[in-house]
């Protein structure tokens, strides 16, 4: 592995990387109260980012915070250390999980991170890690990443003009992003590339990116604008469907739904032959027009410590307290079983978007990881 850019503070507790087996090799123990197997957890491994995407943390004038390089609002304190979260991993693997993506805030601005990812990758029963980044770090990082093992980036990218991503995301950091995304193909890595699709601000794009797809090996995906967040910038008017996305570029070619599989998540992809021969694939996610509540697969951590059983919804469960009270491993696997089964059917975002009610949820996507 190359060299880590800065030391752990902490080396890692030789405890925590003992290989451990899972009792339950053939899928998840953990079931939900809608049949529903939670095998998928994601980790919000830092609240900070070299970002400000006006849909997530936009730049605030006058709030200092915000305005410091990566904008710490966690202290180190708060976040889960490394070796919480190795913890928390190695007992969620044993209840059955088995598919852990790294997200946050931006995953890649924590110190340390190629070294716990290390780590991580020596979980036995742990398939597969992928990593959420916004891509400004990945030219540096692709390679490490690439050794480490991971073989799947989502990567955000709103705009394919300079300006426009600078406006979008607060910083002028286009350039250095699409570098990073050419790396990470150049390396190999099965690259998805993810928009949130926004009325009036990149809805002028959505046929360059799906000609992205055309013309690269990448899955493009269209995400709905969520109204999450307190800080979020999100307006009714510049929500756009699915379905409103699909058929502004169904004109670029033939799209052939792809069957979904479980593991692929919320997105409904499809197979794009163009009229000149090219071919892509295309996915739409529609957490609010047209959400997969049914089909769920997941929890998250959030970066100071809080499984949450929906994006959606705000209800959280302290685990990190649990842990620093000096917990069993057998403590913190019930606290995962009660989150479980704590998990709501379903949001009710879509409803409320019928009624005309306005649409919010508090909880910080930075903190969430998405
Ligand atoms: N910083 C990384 C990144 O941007 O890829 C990872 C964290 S970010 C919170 C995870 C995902 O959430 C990104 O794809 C981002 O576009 C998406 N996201 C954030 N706020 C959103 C919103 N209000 N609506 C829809 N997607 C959102
Ligand atoms: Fe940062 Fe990702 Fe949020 Fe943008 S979406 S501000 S890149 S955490």
């Amino acid at each position: 592995m190359a060299p880590l850019p800065v030391p752990l503070r902490t080396p890692l507790l030789p405890h925590i990387v003992t290989k451990t087996v899972p009792f339950n090799q053939n899928g998840s123990s953990l079931v939900d109260n809608f049949s529903r197997t939670i095998s998928y957890l994601r980790l919000s491994v830092t609240d900070r980012c070299n970002l400000r995407c006006l849909y997530c943390m936009p730049d605030e004038s006058g709030d200092n915070a915000c305005r410091r390089k990566n904008s710490p609002i966690l202290s180190h304190v708060d976040l889960l250390s490394y070796e919480e979260l190795l913890r928390i991993v190695r007992v969620a693997v044993r209840l059955g999980m088995n598919k852990i993506r790294l997200t946050g805030g931006e995953p890649l601005v924590r110190r340390g991170i190629l070294d716990f990812i290390a780590y991580l990758m020596k979980i036995d029963g742990l398939d597969e890690v992928r990593l959420t980044t916004n891509g400004v770090l990945l030219h540096d990082y692709a390679q490490s990443l690439y050794n480490s093992g991971i073989r799947q980036l989502n990567i955000s990218l709103d705009s394919l003009k300079r300006e426009k991503f600078a406006r979008i995301t607060g910083r002028d950091y286009f350039e250095k992003v699409w570098q990073g995304i050419r790396a990470a193909r150049d390396l190999g890595f099965r690259i998805k590339i993810n928009i949130v699709a926004m009325r009036g601000i990149n809805d002028d794009e959505f046929g360059d990116f799906v000609n992205l797809a055309l013309n690269e090996p990448f899955q493009v995906r269209f995400i709905e604008f969520m109204p999450v967040g307190e800080k979020s910038s999100w307006q009714l008017d510049q929500f756009i469907r699915a379905e409103e996305i699909q058929a502004s570029v169904s004109d670029l070619g033939s799209f052939e739904p792809i069957q979904r599989l479980r593991v692929d998540g919320p997105a409904r992809v499809f197979h794009l032959r163009a009229k000149d021969g090219r071919q892509g694939y295309v996915g739409f996610i529609s957490p609010i027009s047209h959400h997969f509540c049914d089909q769920c697969n997941r929890l998250r951590l959030t970066a100071e410590g809080k499984l949450r059983s929906c994006l959606l919804n705000d209800s959280e469960r302290d685990i990190k307290a649990l842990l620093r009270r000096g917990a069993t491993d057998e403590e913190l696997m019930k606290m995962i079983r009660d989150t479980v089964l704590d998990k709501p059917k379903g949001h009710r975002l879509q409803g409320q978007l019928e009624d005309g009610a306005a649409l919010q949820c508090p909880g910080q996507m930075s903190r969430i990881g998405g």
